[in-house]
């Protein structure tokens, strides 16, 4: 694309008001003179591909597919590509890289059930919604030879394993996209071609079970996915030096706790309550006092307990299974379902108000019973844990009835710690089970799997974690993709235009500046007895409203300018959900338990909420001192996160969603064209292209090349040598920089020496 003679103005603002429109337009007038074929935007939004008929001055004739003639401004017209270039399997082999160009070849190959398209550097996969004929041994063997060259998960992981071996560096595979785009398959289909290629050993099967067993605990049906992720997952595989699978590490990050307790109608709670209810042996179904779903309060309150297609029986004897074999014992394995089965009658526990200012007592039913059965606690513990609340004032110790809203609270926020807690023993577990023991000799390859950037039309604390997650993996893949290109380029001394790209650091300085950045201010108002969500939206407003990429709203609202688009965070909640509070007497009463698993959790919980400041003080010392907050806790998590992955050797996959519907053979052009945008696919392309991206050093190329040579050189230093060759070869000089250190060519250029090379 030629910058200045862009002049692109399409007439649905909706599908062109990009900042970026202006790099991508090119000449059309060319087109438009030779009649070629162009894009023409509908008033639906839609492209089609039109043939230019004449052309007067600013004007253009043209002629839709379906015969109609329209007459409309030259301007208006996008060139397209020639036929011959339909369906490329890398977006960079493209002549005119636009819009409607990338949509069309994209849609192109997704019709022909080719998901997976080149993006320069980046893989970007298109969710099909049905069975393609991709995967399998015989293609895991193919890609492997090398015998298939299209694009797909499979040669990706082929080349992290190979860079991961020639390179001695650990690889990472990052895979990214909205919700139901597909992130948790793609994830697998990698894990598959790891498991084929490094497996031997037999801990590649224990590496696959995990995926049913996280996805039971740590999945559930949302309007979007039936099967969508609440968590976000890293898992890092070992390479012994033979290039073995030697071991696996799994590391989650913020599960949706609010789930367990209460869920959209038209969505479920997390798949094993469901998979429990319906497929639990009769022995296990009397030990565990088990009902069928629709009898849990939890889980009847969104009045959905099946998903089409899904036999919730067989797979919870998939996840028994699969458990065995990743070594949770037998007696562990009902520990987790007492556990389970105790938070779904937690919910089935109500209060009888007692007295006119509202205060409550636990009503005696078999709710309660089994509660203190499951978790191995005394009734009456239970009954006062949950509707008792003991302060220390001073030295002394005042107890409190709890209101009914209280009550039901701290009953709620039980049930989510209990299952939060469950959910990171098992973790625990299967990283047991995984361990790479003491000879942590070779090296690995880390898949992340994590959600993608989220904008509803109520976004709550939750979409503010991810949205931030996701500004620190935009500026991780900005910064490998493009700032240290540059670097390289102007390192070397290179003449190369700057390519801009959107640097999405002062949204990042919105989030994590100190004082005054959102999770600072979050955090202080938390830490206040008497902020409320309100106070904390004021003083963001007061504070932050100079940042041009904060905007306050009306009441207790706030707008973000996040890389991939605006989002308005509603605080209602932020601050409850932040401090996520577990009252002491519910710890105390996990740690009064005869359980081990109830225990365990105690333990967990305590040292999470060691120093509470909100609400009981049980510990002396702790009044000045604060619990770690969620995102505080989070942003930790994150930062080790970007450590660990800014020592490997990344590889992106982009997934995108080409319908809202989960069905298969739709693509919806501006659904797709804003997931591109958003993920920055068209940028890297473009600076892909226009730069030099095969790079050797003087040396190198010297004596790779040195020896085709015809005419001696009369210095024999490597940089004489290489322009020596180039010369010789005539390959044009808008095709190659000499550099400092290295020669930077342009695509394809280093074919013909590979092969002259070859045939000596
Ligand atoms: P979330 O963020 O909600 O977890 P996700 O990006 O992980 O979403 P997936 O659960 O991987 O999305 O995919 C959603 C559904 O799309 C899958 O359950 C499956 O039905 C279908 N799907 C995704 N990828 C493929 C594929 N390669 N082949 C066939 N079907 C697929
Ligand atoms: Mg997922």
């Amino acid at each position: 694309g030629d910058e200045d003679s862009d002049s692109v103005t399409p007439p649905v603002p909706s599908i062109s008001a990009s900042r970026r429109e202006h790099r991508w337009g090119d000449t059309t007038s060319y087109a438009a003179k030779k009649k070629l074929q162009s894009w023409f935007q509908l008033p639906s939004g839609r492209w089609e591909l039109v043939k230019i008929l004449s052309t007067s001055g600013t004007e253009s004739v043209l002629s839709l597919p379906d015969g109609k003639v329209l007459k409309v401004k030259t301007d208006r017209l996008v060139s397209a590509n020639p036929d011959i270039l339909d369906g490329v399997d890398d977006l960079m082999q493209l002549s005119y890289l636009n819009e409607p160009s990338v949509l069309y070849n994209l849609e192109y190959r997704y019709n022909h059930n080719m998901i997976y398209t080149k993006a320069g550097p980046v893989l970007v996969a298109i969710n099909p919604f049905k069975k393609v004929p991709l995967y399998g041994n015989d293609f895991i063997e193919a890609y492997r030879r090398k015998t298939i060259e299209s694009p797909h998960v499979y040669a990706i992981t082929d080349i992290a394993i190979r860079e991961m071996i020639r390179d001695e560096v650990n690889q990472s595979i990052i895979i990214s996209g909205e919700s139901g785009a597909g992130k948790t398959e793609t994830a697998k289909i990698a894990m598959q071609y790891l498991a084929a290629l490094g497996g031997g050993s037999g801990i590649e099967n224990e590496i696959l079970k995990t995926n049913p067993i996280l996805e039971a605990f740590g999945n559930a049906k949302t309007l979007r996915n039936d099967n969508s992720s609440r968590f976000g997952k890293l898992i890092e595989i070992h390479f012994s030096d033979t290039g073995k699978i030697s071991g696996a590490r799994i590391q989650t990050f913020l599960l949706e706790k609010s789930r367990v307790v209460q869920c959209t109608e038209g969505e479920r709670s997390y798949h094993i309550f469901y998979l429990l209810c319906a497929g639990a042996p009769l022995t296990l179904r009397e030990k565990l006092n088990l009902r069928s779903a629709s009898e849990y309060k939890y889980l009847s309150q969104s009045s959905c307990y099946s998903i089409t297609g899904v036999d919730d029986a067989e797979q919870f004897r998939i996840v028994m299974e699969a458990l065995d074999v990743v070594h949770v014992s037998k007696e562990d394995q009902e520990s987790v379902f007492a556990m389970l089965a105790a938070v779904l009658w937690l919910g089935n526990i109500s209060f009888n108000v007692v007295d006119n200012e509202n205060h409550v007592e636990v009503v005696e039913d078999e709710g309660l019973f089994t509660v203190a059965e499951l978790l191995g606690c005394g009734v009456e513990e239970l009954k006062v844990a949950l509707s008792i609340r003991k302060m220390r004032v001073g030295n002394d110790t005042i107890v409190q009835k709890l209101k009914l809203s209280q009550a039901i609270d701290t009953r709620d926020a039980l049930a989510k710690s209990i299952y939060a807690c469950l959910f990171e023993w098992l973790v625990e577990q299967i990283n047991k089970s995984l361990a790479v023991g003491k000879r942590r000799t070779g090296r690995s390859i880390s898949i992340l799997d994590i959600y993608g950037f989220e904008s509803f039309d109520r976004n709550s604390f939750e979409q503010f974690c991810i949205n931030y997650a996701n500004e620190r993996l935009q500026q991780h893949f900005n910064r490998h993709l493009f700032k240290l290109e540059q670097e390289e380029y102007i390192q070397d001394g290179i003449d190369w235009a700057k390519v801009e790209f959107e640097d999405n650091q002062d949204c990042l300085g919105l989030f994590e500046k100190k004082p005054l950045g959102l999770l600072s201010l979050l955090d202080e108002e938390s830490t206040f007895p008497n902020g409320t969500d309100l106070t904390f939206a004021n003083k963001l407003k007061q504070h932050l409203n100079s940042n041009s990429c904060f905007r306050g709203e009306r009441e207790k609202a706030f707008t973000v300018s996040h890389y991939a688009g605006e989002v308005t965070y509603d605080t209602s909640g932020f601050l409850e959900k932040n401090r996520d509070l577990l009252h002491m007497d519910s710890i105390q009463l996990m740690s009064s338990c005869s359980c081990h698993l109830p225990q365990k959790f105690a333990a967990n919980m305590l040292s999470q909420s060691e120093k509470p400041v909100v609400g009981p003080l049980y510990k002396s010392g702790g009044a000045d001192s604060q619990k770690l907050s969620v995102a505080t806790k989070f942003k930790g998590q994150l930062f080790q996160l970007m450590q660990r992955l800014e020592n490997t050797t990344p590889h992106f996959i982009r997934c995108i969603k080409p319908n809202n519907l989960q069905s298969a053979g739709l693509y919806e052009q501006e659904l797709v064209l804003q997931q591109l945008r958003c993920c920055g696919v068209l940028e890297v392309v473009r600076i892909s292209r226009s730069g030099f991206p095969t790079r050797m050093s003087h040396q190198k190329f010297a004596r790779r090349y040195g020896f085709l040579l015809l005419e001696s050189v009369a210095s024999q230093d490597p940089l004489s040598v290489s322009v020596a060759i180039l010369h010789q070869f005539n390959i044009l000089p808008e095709m190659y920089q000499v550099g400092y250190t290295k020669l930077f060519f342009r695509t394809g250029q280093i074919g013909v020496l590979e092969d002259t090379r070859n045939r000596t």
